[in-house]
């Protein structure tokens, strides 16, 4: 099975600043959108068709070389976070990468997932060396569940929940759960009682509600105000802590279309896609998804220097 391509440097990002964990160096381990999920809410777009098929999508051997390297720099971020574009779990190298970013270095190692898989006794083997999982459940029932997240046909409410309850009674690490809070469809106190018995039932170690900062995949995917969010946390009860971060609304704005200013800036001087990213205050994961299609195209090319990737614009 032929593996995904991805250009040279833009699968590990970061360390980058997260109201989660602190600062995260992130680890890219499929390809753009995909995933179980095709959620309303996605910042990175719609995913054209959703899969459950697991397979290793990047090469094994090129992932980890380029963690190696970029540790070896002698960063120390608080957590080398797995997850990318789209379901990392669906990697069935997952465990691998895993097991040798622990023999890296001493920095715990933490699995962003929507948690759709975690019923699949491979998947929660996979995950197991992991410190830290940080799932998503953002509905309460069948219909608030095919609204928001779109699953893949073969998976149901009941299957995902089965799996995240199943999941925290074998796996020994911390579990910090997310709900994405979309306005007119989970934000309502009735659907914080909804939640309520789904959120005693995973025991997660932390709750964080999160709502949309950035452009959603689908305008009607609406953001809920902070105070609002703040209510809906406390209704819950559990410790729910708001973590969204309204400030980092004006870096979304910029991401409507900015391959002419990338492009400008490249043309200047070569760059890293951390460089991108914190030049033109543009998310890490829309830089990736953008320097790979602008590759693609043949605007941009790629060039090593000192064990980084730097951009430059083609003449
Ligand atoms: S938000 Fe995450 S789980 Fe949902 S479609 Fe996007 S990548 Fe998939």
């Amino acid at each position: 099975m032929p593996r995904d391509k991805k250009p040279p440097g833009s699968l590990i990002y970061g360390p980058v600043p997260s109201r989660r964990l602190g600062h995260s160096l992130g680890v890219d381990i499929v390809s753009y959108k995909t995933c179980t999920y095709d959620c309303i809410y996605c910042q990175i777009g719609r995913t054209s068709r959703t899969t459950l098929f697991r397979r290793p999508y990047i090469e094994l051997e090129e992932i980890l070389a380029e963690l190696e390297d970029r540790l070896a720099e002698g960063i120390k971020p608080d957590y080398i976070t797995i997850g990318g574009s789209g379901e990392p779990c669906l990697n069935s190298d997952i465990g691998h990468i895993i097991k040798k970013a622990k023999k890296l270095s001493d920095i715990e190692v933490a699995v962003l997932t929507n948690g759709s898989l975690l019923w699949s006794p491979e998947v929660q083997k996979d995950l197991m060396d992991a410190d830290l999982v940080l799932p998503s459940m953002d509905a309460f029932d069948e219909e608030s569940f095919r609204k928001i997240n779109r699953p893949h046909k073969d998976i149901s409410f009941d299957k995902m929940l089965a799996g995240l309850v199943d999941f925290r009674k074998v796996y020994p690490g911390r579990i910090w759960l997310e709900i994405f809070i979309v306005r007119g469809i989970n934000d309502t106190e009735e659907a914080m009682a909804a939640f309520e018995p789904c959120v005693k039932a995973v025991a997660p170690d932390k709750i964080h509600i999160n709502t949309s900062v950035r452009p959603p995949a689908e305008d009607f995917a609406g953001r809920v105000p902070a105070q609002r969010l703040e209510h809906l946390a406390s209704v819950l009860g559990h410790g729910a802590e708001v973590i969204a971060d309204f400030k980092e609304k004006a870096c979304a704005e910029n991401e409507k279309n900015m391959d002419g200013e990338i492009l400008a800036m490249l043309s200047r001087r070569p760059c890293t896609a951390s460089d991108i990213a914190a030049g033109l205050c543009l998310a890490d994961e829309y830089v990736a998804r953008r320097i790979s299609e602008l590759s693609e195209a043949g605007v941009l090319e790629a060039r090593e220097s000192g064990g980084r990737i730097y951009y430059l614009k083609k003449n």
